[in-house]
């Protein structure tokens, strides 16, 4: 059994100006804590050979394998709304790319891997916590359907980090379509450099969007592309109750995933305005901004990709912006579209935004729990439960006249009952990472070494639409003396 990845690397390729070649520091003493063997056979890695001291020793950046080529990259990015014309991986490391078993290609990076020359005043490491949190939180996000980059391991290191005590530190090795970013592009924009912009916007095409690749537009190709997918993911984020919390430029993938998940945390009561990070003070970032903030960030993409787009300024200018008038038909017509699936709606018709938005201000006013309504709304729709909706609402007469309205529609929708139970179910999730739940595990493991009730969390996560996910203690929302829930960045 030996250990080799088979990395195949292209953005270390890439001129000298977009990364810096950086070998991970060495850690005392590497454990494998969490090992994602179905990813790791998805990459074409021996899961096996990983889980040895030797893989410990490479997933901690202590071994450096045949084939990594490893960099720190360069971006900048707006942080609330500030920005910052350097930023680049102050504690990542990418140790190189493999094209997976399906022919994608893959970054495989080490998160926590040490100082970079993009540090700052940072110390390069990661504490276990968010360590554990961004593995659950993003492989729950995996298993619920949402484009995301993915935990391959977490290591922790036998060192101590400093944050405001000391903590047990670790890395994560994340595995990403790539990791570049809205702000990647800023970083050259900002320097005015147009033959680095030309060689990222080439490279950006050829790898997450090629069947662009003969477009002659291609930057307002590109710039049409990331706003599709972009609106698309951020209606998903709004479907399960997920607030990404820190949607910085440099947290937002031109390949459409989900990334960085510093201070995320899920709604349980709906609210539009709900904030868990504890520096979103003005709610930048709240649960209901976050479509707005999508294209602000978008609108930031558009601004670097003019340049490419046109000698002429104002045919580049009405480009750019005809791309961003895009954003929230394409916005709007994904969160329809989910919406109705979550309803068991087959047919469209023009009454159901207003249907769909009843629902959503119910919610809000009652606080019912986002993923306990729509779950349960299959057993209200199919009879089978009808009375296990009422107890969500603090006002259930509200509900049951919505609830009226709703079965109308559905009367008109015609199907075959449990064919729309089935649907229901694989559209609403039973289990999602709920704050208290994911807190509780992780303080397992931090405070007392114990990995077991992560495990637990970790492949319950895994189900989230089975019918058995419904008698889960994982589906319970928070007790009651939960509180309010702050989420931290950067720890
Ligand atoms: P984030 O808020 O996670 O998006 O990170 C913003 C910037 O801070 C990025 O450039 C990170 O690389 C950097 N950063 C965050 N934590 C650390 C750390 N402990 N050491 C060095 N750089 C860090
Ligand atoms: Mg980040
Ligand atoms: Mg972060």
């Amino acid at each position: 059994m030996t250990l080799s990845i088979p990395f195949d690397n292209s953005y270390a390729r890439l001129p000298e100006a977009f990364f810096a070649r950086t070998p991970p520091t060495p850690v005392e003493a590497p454990k494998l804590v969490a090992l994602n063997r179905k990813l790791a056979a998805e990459l074409g890695l021996d899961a096996d050979a990983l889980d040895t001291a030797e893989g410990a020793a490479a997933l901690a950046g202590n071994a450096i394998l045949p084939g990594a080529d490893p960099i720190a990259t360069a971006y900048a990015g707006h942080q609330f709304g500030q920005f910052v014309p350097q930023l680049g991986d102050g504690r990542a490391i990418l140790l190189g790319e493999v094209v997976d078993r399906a022919g994608r290609r893959r970054d495989i990076q080490l998160k926590g891997a040490g100082i970079t020359p993009f540090s700052r005043r940072g110390d390069g490491r990661a504490a276990l916590g968010p360590v554990l949190r961004e593995y659950l939180v993003s492989e729950a996000m995996a298993a619920l359907g949402v484009p995301t980059t993915r935990a391959l391991a977490a290591v922790t290191t036998g060192e101590r980090v400093y944050r405001q005590t000391a903590l047990p530190g670790a890395v994560l090795t994340r595995v990403a379509a790539s990791h570049i970013r809205v702000g990647t592009f800023q970083f050259f924009a900002a320097r005015r450099n147009h033959e680095a912009l030309k060689s990222l916007l080439d490279h950006v095409v050829a790898r997450h969007y090629p069947q662009l690749e003969q477009r002659d537009d291609k930057a307002v190709a590109l710039l049409e592309a990331v706003i599709a997918r972009q609106a698309a993911l951020i209606a998903q984020w709004l479907h399960i109750g997920f607030v990404h919390g820190v949607m910085n430029t440099d947290n937002c993938s031109v390949a459409g995933e989900t990334i960085d998940y510093g201070p995320c945390a899920f709604i349980d009561g709906y609210d539009p305005g709900a904030v868990f990070s504890s520096i979103d003070e003005r709610g930048r970032y709240a649960y209901g901004a976050q479509p707005g903030i999508g294209l602000w960030n978008l609108t930031r993409l558009a601004e670097c990709l003019i340049p490419l787009m046109s000698e002429e300024e104002d045919k580049a200018v009405a480009a750019a912006e005809a791309a961003l008038s895009r954003f929230a038909p394409a916005f709007e017509a994904a969160s329809i579209e989910g919406y109705r699936r979550k309803l068991g709606l087959t047919t469209s018709q023009d009454d159901d935004v207003r249907l769909i938005g009843e629902l959503l201000a119910l919610m809000a006013e009652n606080r019912a729990d986002n993923t306990l309504t729509f779950r349960r709304l299959g057993a209200y729709a199919d009879g089978s439960r009808p009375d296990a909706m009422g107890v969500l609402f603090e006002n259930p007469t509200g509900f049951a006249a919505w609830g009226e309205r709703y079965r109308a529609r559905l009367a008109t929708d015609g199907g075959d009952p449990a064919d729309r139970r089935a649907a229901m179910d694989a559209a609403n999730p039973a289990i999602i990472p709920r704050n208290h739940r994911v807190e509780e595990v992780i303080a397992a493991a931090v405070e007392e070494g114990d990995m077991a009730p992560f495990e637990r969390l970790h492949a319950a996560l895994e189900k989230p639409f089975d019918r058995a996910a419904d008698d889960s203690p994982y589906a319970s929302p928070p007790p009651g003396d939960f509180g309010p829930y702050r989420t931290f960045c950067g720890t």
